[in-house]
């Protein structure tokens, strides 16, 4: 495996080349948005560039199918700490069509970790500790509907401001595409 020594490579090559000219700025966002999008790979760099965003303008969390799981998560934490320090002033969570995480289905990746060595007993042991296992693994059914009820999860967090608001999108992965599924200054 040599993956991380190229990468390595590279940065040195990219330091020394000053490259890094470029992209430097603060941490303040200079657009005042926090943006959720999803780690899908096509949308690394199309999540914001379809949107005319570069380094520094934005706060950007991802994560799987750009969710907010649950209200005292790290993504719900991320939106917070850029909403009362960091200076944003509006949220976004971006869902896309064709997305990994919402036809994820639990069964095939509970078979997958199986395989991989996790033993029967870990499934009984988590299900006793009163983790649902498989609706921690599910994806959902609409992306509309579940940006809907993220959006929901950070309106009503009692630690949320009333006065930020909150938007939902969909990007397309094939040609970025961005249409509005929630309006937060409606
Ligand atoms: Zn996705």
């Amino acid at each position: 495996m040599s993956l991380l020594y190229d990468l390595l490579d590279f940065n040195k090559e990219f330091i020394d080349n000053k490259e890094y000219k470029e992209y430097l700025t603060d941490k303040t966002p200079q657009k005042k948005l926090v943006l959720i999008s999803c780690m899908d790979t096509r949308l690394t760099e199309l999540s914001t560039k379809a949107l005319g965003l570069k380094n520094g303008d934005i706060k950007h969390i991802q994560n799987a199918g750009a969710v907010i799981s649950h209200s005292y998560g790290s993504t719900m934490r991320s939106i917070l700490v850029a909403v009362y320090m960091l200076g944003a002033e509006e949220v976004m969570v971006m869902g896309h069509h064709d997305c990994g995480f919402g036809s994820l289905k639990p069964e095939p990746m509970i078979a997958n970790m199986k395989a991989r060595g996790i033993p029967d007993n870990t499934f009984d042991i988590l299900e006793h500790s009163g983790i649902d296992i498989k609706n921690w693994l599910k994806g959902f059914d609409s992306v509309e509907e579940s940006i809907t009820e993220s959006i929901e999860k950070i309106k009503s967090h009692p630690l949320m401001p009333a006065d930020v608001p909150v938007h939902g999108t969909v990007i397309s992965p094939d040609n970025g595409k961005v249409d509005l599924v929630h309006d937060g200054y409606q």
